[in-house]
């Protein structure tokens, strides 16, 4: 196979608890992922050169060493001893640095495509490996779905799909740095944990309105403090008539949750003439396979 197109889907937390802070640094969690219909596309062709070669739409994204997809290839290539290069495309559609694993997405999707393009026949066990050593998110985008991740995010546990619903989400114009986020998180601290194995058993009963009742994100307790916009966007959306809204990952994205597509495509009009942001998407719960880009 001399190329290949993929999707990558983006993620949103249903839950997300931090249990301790490890003596190395790392944090133990607990979270709830989840695929939505957001998703980059990329395209990858075997070079006769050596190079790793990356283009982007997106001018403020790394082209070298410093981007994730460059950090999977160079991996694959020096484990399965792989002496031709890849050229790449990526269109960027998820928003970057926003909670919503955009990178490690990016990272999986080009572990899939080393795998088909030079006939590795690996597993995802084997994808999984090497994952792990890009970033604690990459694990599970190369599964996706619904998952249950423990550890410092690679323990997976595959949980049955949810059922359907339709989100309006939103990035606030902030920066926030997941290492700051963390930095400031007390985990010893926290009066309040989101009830993780509640959501698990909403999302195995297959009951939507438990699941909006049940998100958490211990991560708000940092990120709302520093920008409140979070919340007021929250707010916004239960106004408009989501079961429930939440911050993902370390943010500042935030997204609701609506049973019907019509309440949700309100919801999503109604947020791009409130001018929060510019960066307002439509979508939805994604499964595990490649199953369409909604946004
Ligand atoms: P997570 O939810 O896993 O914390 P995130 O959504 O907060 O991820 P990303 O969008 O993955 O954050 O980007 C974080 C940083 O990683 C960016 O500032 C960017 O410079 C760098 N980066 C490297 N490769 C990529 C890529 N392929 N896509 C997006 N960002 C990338």
């Amino acid at each position: 196979m001399d190329s290949i197109s993929l999707q990558a889907m983006a993620k949103i937390n249903l839950g997300l608890d931090v249990l301790r802070r490890r003596e190395d640094g790392y944090h133990e969690v607990k979270m709830v992922m989840q695929t939505v219909g957001i998703c980059d596309r990329l395209e990858f062709g075997r070079l006769r050169s050596d190079e790793i070669r990356i283009r982007t739409d997106k001018a403020q994204l790394p082209c070298d060493g410093g981007n994730l997809i460059h950090k999977a290839v160079r991996l694959v290539r020096e484990n399965y001893r792989i002496s031709d290069g890849v050229a790449v495309r990526l269109e960027k559609n998820i928003p970057i640095a926003a909670g919503m694993a955009g990178g490690s997405t990016d990272a999986a999707a080009a572990i899939h495509a080393m795998d088909r393009l030079f006939d590795l026949g690996l597993s995802l066990e084997e994808k999984q490996k090497i994952g792990v050593k890009i970033g604690a998110d990459v694990p599970y985008c190369l599964m996706g779905g619904t998952a249950l991740c423990e550890g410092i995010g690679e323990i997976l546990t595959p949980l049955p799909a949810v059922p359907q619903a339709f989100l309006v989400v939103a990035k606030p114009e902030v920066d926030v740095s997941t290492k700051y986020v963390y930095e400031n998180l007390h985990a010893d601290r926290l009066k309040e944990h989101p009830d993780i194995d509640g959501m698990v058993g909403s999302i195995r009963s297959g009951d939507l309105g438990k699941i909006a009742e049940r998100l958490g994100n211990v991560l708000e307790t940092v990120t709302v403090k520093r920008h409140p916009v979070i919340a007021d966007i929250k707010a916004f959306l239960k106004m408009q008539g989501a079961l429930n809204a939440l911050m993902s990952g370390s943010g500042p994205t935030v997204f609701g949750i609506f049973k019907e597509k019509e309440a949700a495509r309100e919801a999503y009009g109604a947020m791009l003439k409130r001018g929060y942001t510019r960066q307002v998407y439509l979508t939805e719960f994604a499964g595990r396979a490649d199953d369409g880009c909604g946004a």
